[in-house]
């Protein structure tokens, strides 16, 4: 399997065709808006020139990771030689679903379908397919290049094979693949979510303040960051979508997302992205600063 599309050249995209492409594989890297494939370009030129610097590869693998990524806004054609996709898109079950049943109709008949998704279920994609055995989880870590873990979800019809194939895979690309069956948020936030809403529960409890609840998890538990920057960085709206599907697919309070987090999204607080979360990174500074007004 040499030729291998990519849906969607977002944050999560443009890192899974890079680590193909500098693998040795031939990426097709698809997104619907043509600036957000350019942007995903100079994204990957940046951050390879930055691993040239450091010494962690030379200017002629450089070279040809660029050279092995060609991108399209036309899906049919993208997909055409892939013997298999890997879905970056949004995270929004209805383009998921429309994807897939398209998918199914332009891809060879052989051609694995795999979804990055964070939460939603690889049973329900695969069913919208006449090819649920060939359909899989490859949940991948942001930023792709850096982080070694690929969590890969087997649906309730994906096949013996197909996993097989997707685990080598996954090695191929020098991570670390973990098989795991399809429940409301796989392993990485099933345990991280919770944590995640229990440290906001904490702040809106009036426990403790941000930095003393984010110090305890860094020093106390050696989290390399602690939970509340953690959900900055995510984006809190992505957090809450991914606490609600674990609430609705398990039918579980302990999953019910915390109002303080539901209260900061309606308000548009949504972490790094919108310049403020639960701390404030509009200022600039390269120090932690707390944001205020948690109600
Ligand atoms: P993003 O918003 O950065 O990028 C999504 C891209 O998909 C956009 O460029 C958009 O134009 C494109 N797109 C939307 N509909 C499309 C379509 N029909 N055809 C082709 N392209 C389309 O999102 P992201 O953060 O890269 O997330 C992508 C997926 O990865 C989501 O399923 C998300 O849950 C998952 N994920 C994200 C992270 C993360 O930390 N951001 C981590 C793991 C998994």
């Amino acid at each position: 399997m040499k030729n291998i599309a990519v849906i969607g050249s977002g944050t999560m995209g443009n890192g899974i065709a890079h680590v193909f492409a500098q693998n040795g594989f031939k990426v097709a890297l698809i997104d619907i808006r043509k600036e957000a494939l350019d942007k995903a370009m100079l994204t990957i030129a940046g951050n390879l020139d930055r691993m040239v610097t450091k010494g962690t590869i030379t200017n002629e693998i450089k070279a040809s990771t660029l050279s092995n990524i060609t991108t399209f806004t036309d899906m049919a054609s993208g997909v055409a030689d892939a013997g298999l996709v890997v879905e970056a898109a949004t995270e929004n079950i209805e383009i998921k679903l429309n994807l897939f049943r398209e998918l199914d109709k332009v891809c060879k008949p052989e051609t694995i379908l795999a979804s990055n998704t964070s939460s939603i279920s690889i049973t329900k994609i695969g069913s919208v397919t006449g090819r649920g055995d060939k359909v899989i989880g490859m949940h991948f870590m942001n930023p792709v290049p850096v982080m070694k873990l690929v969590e890969v979800i087997r649906g309730y019809s994906t096949s013996d094979e197909v996993t097989k194939k997707v685990l080598e895979l996954s090695l191929q690309l020098g991570k670390t693949p973990t098989e795991v069956n399809d429940y409301p948020g796989f392993i990485a936030n099933r345990i991280l979510m919770p944590m995640i809403n229990e440290a906001i529960y904490s702040l809106y409890e009036g426990v403790a303040g941000v930095s003393e609840i984010d110090t305890v998890m860094r020093l106390g538990m050696a989290h390399p960051m602690g939970p509340l920057q953690l959900a900055d960085f995510i984006g809190l709206d992505v957090c809450l979508s991914i606490l609600r599907v674990m609430h609705d697919g398990f039918g579980n309070p302990k999953y019910a997302p915390c109002p303080l987090l539901v209260n900061m999204v309606t308000a548009g607080i949504l972490g790094k992205k919108s310049g403020r979360g639960f701390y404030d990174y509009s200022t600039g500074s390269k120090e932690l600063v707390v944001a205020s007004n948690f109600q």
